[in-house]
């Protein structure tokens, strides 16, 4: 059973932070609908399950590698913003998109995009 088991999930993806949430979203949207009587939103909960699901299996583990980065490091930023929020303000660069950390209550600041090198003026 467990060399069977083994085999299958050779070269697969397997279960990652991304699948994880969504069957935990699963899960939360399913008692939400069972407590609501909504039996549409189940639809909702199969997507989320049979996306957990896809993911575990995938043998594409580069792609969703990057797919599971992309969403780690969405939410790691969004608490590092969080904690940061007193002292330092997030802004994106106009040009390339990226973001910024610049220091709250310094005044109107020139800042120069450390990827893209473009400046410009920010109010603290
Ligand atoms: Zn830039």
């Amino acid at each position: 059973m467990k060399q069977w088991f083994r085999r299958l999930m050779y070269g697969r993806n397997g279960m990652d932070t991304l699948a994880n949430v969504c069957l935990i979203a699963g899960l939360i949207v399913y008692i939400v609908a069972a407590i609501l009587d909504l039996r549409w939103i189940s639809l909702l909960f199969f997507a989320l399950v049979i996306y957990a699901y896809f993911r575990c299996f995938s043998k594409n583990v580069y792609k969703r590698r990057n797919e599971n980065a992309a969403f780690v490091d969405f939410f790691a930023l969004r608490k590092k913003m969080f904690k940061d929020r007193k002292d330092w303000k997030y802004i994106r660069c106009g040009n390339c998109k990226a973001y910024l950390r610049v220091p709250r209550n310094k005044g109107t600041l020139d800042v120069t995009c450390p990827k893209c090198k473009s400046v410009f003026r920010v109010k603290g």
